[in-house]
């Protein structure tokens, strides 16, 4: 019996993104195939990092990298790193709980317009959220008020998708690298392009910036890459497992390591020119099938949730909410399930949205024929 039907366990088809509540992505063989041999011996895992990190650097045209267990642990980590810059004294002090104390920034500052379910991540690297402006407007003097001797570093989410109030990034690394502050960009799903494994750091002078190993990278799950300045990566590194330090409960394994790594040789090797035509190619046979469905209207949508560049189809349904809402949670009940992304909360859903990229093949005709189904007669009666 295989693993989901030992467990009563439907397997889903993946027509949205890579969301954490379905799983992220899934790992193609190379990385499958590191994660096994990394898991058939002992190693000292201080020279695994260190050596893993080296490589990630490399290939991400970074001075430094580290592998972490997820974006969301990256920035524990990148904040404690900010909070401490490596000092043994200072690390062990914010592991027995030191709070208040005048000689450890304790602040992050964030855009009110990147405030993100994610950010709770600064309170458990000890720390807190110093918001400057409104989801419509900062103005560079709030940021300047905000940046005091309790700052530790501006947390900057990257994303086209966010609202539209937050300072320029370059703008913002200006005014903090005055007073010799860090910038932490929160990059987990701004993959594609790949060229944004550079980008913020080398290139926009961000000191650090933070992946998903488990979205477009394609690794495992519960893996994360930070890259950026040597500096605060070593700190870090001085924060997490195998030391026994606060992010110590955050530990990537060498599976993970090693899958990480290989996740990303792979996707700075792979053809993106042939992955985007695979995704057209989906795309359009989405809506050559589905334009014809009475009360759907179906449209092509070049970039993805996240803002980057991954098309994908918005069905616009002629239907009450309530019944949009229940066609979304059949196709999810459904034998076969297929997830989709609701076009807003469900309940105030007026659609879907069809993402290809994480579709295995024979999938989309899959996703077609659900669709069909579910949709179908929705607008009619
Ligand atoms: C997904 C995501 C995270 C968390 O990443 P994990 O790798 O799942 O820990 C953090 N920030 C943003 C903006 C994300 O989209």
């Amino acid at each position: 019996m295989g693993f989901h039907t030992a467990l009563g366990l439907t397997r889903v088809i993946n027509a949205s993104t890579t969301f954490t509540a379905l799983g992220g992505s899934l790992m193609p063989p190379e990385v499958l195939d590191a994660m096994r041999e990394a898991a058939g011996a002992f190693v000292d895992m201080h020279e695994l990092h260190a050596a893993a990190g080296r490589r990630l650097a490399e290939l991400t045209r970074n001075e430094a990298a580290y592998a972490t267990s997820g974006c969301a642990a990256a920035l524990v980590l990148g904040v404690l790193a900010a909070r401490t810059g490596g000092d043994p004294r200072l690390i062990g002090r914010i592991s027995e709980g030191a709070a208040g104390e005048p000689d450890i920034p304790d602040e992050v500052v964030m855009h009110a317009a990147h405030r993100i379910p994610y950010d709770p991540a600064v309170t458990l690297a000890g720390a807190r959220v110093r918001q400057i402006g409104n989801v419509l407007q900062t103005f560079d003097w709030e940021l300047e008020a905000a940046l005091t001797e309790r700052t530790a570093a501006v947390l900057y989410v990257a994303g086209s998708h966010l609202p539209p109030g937050a300072l320029p990034l370059d703008q913002v690394v200006r005014a903090a690298h005055e007073r010799g502050v860090p910038v932490i960009v929160d990059a987990a799903a701004q993959l594609p392009p790949v060229s944004n494994l550079w980008h913020f750091t080398a290139e926009a002078g961000a000191d650090l910036a933070v992946f998903s190993g488990g979205k477009a990278l394609r690794g495992p799950q519960a893996s994360g890459l930070m890259v950026g300045r040597a500096d605060l990566v070593e700190a870090a590194r001085l924060n997490g497992a195998p030391y026994q330090r606060l992010a110590r409960a955050m530990k990537a394994g060498k599976e993970e390591i090693a899958g990480l790594l290989a996740a990303v040789q792979r996707y700075v090797e792979l053809d993106h020119d042939a992955l985007a035509r695979d995704w057209e190619a989906t795309v359009a046979h989405w809506l050559a099938e589905l334009s014809d469905l009475p009360g759907v209207t179906a449209t092509r949508d070049p970039l993805n949730e996240a803002g980057q560049p991954v098309p994908r189809v918005h069905l616009r349904v002629d239907a009450t909410p309530d019944r949009v809402a229940a066609a979304i949670t059949a196709l999810r009940k459904d034998d076969p399930a297929v997830a989709v992304l609701p076009d807003a909360p469900l309940g105030a859903a007026r659609g879907l949205w069809l993402g290809p990229d994480q579709l295995q093949p024979g999938e989309a005709e899959i996703v077609t024929a659900q669709v069909r189904r579910h949709l179908g007669g929705l607008a009619a009666d």
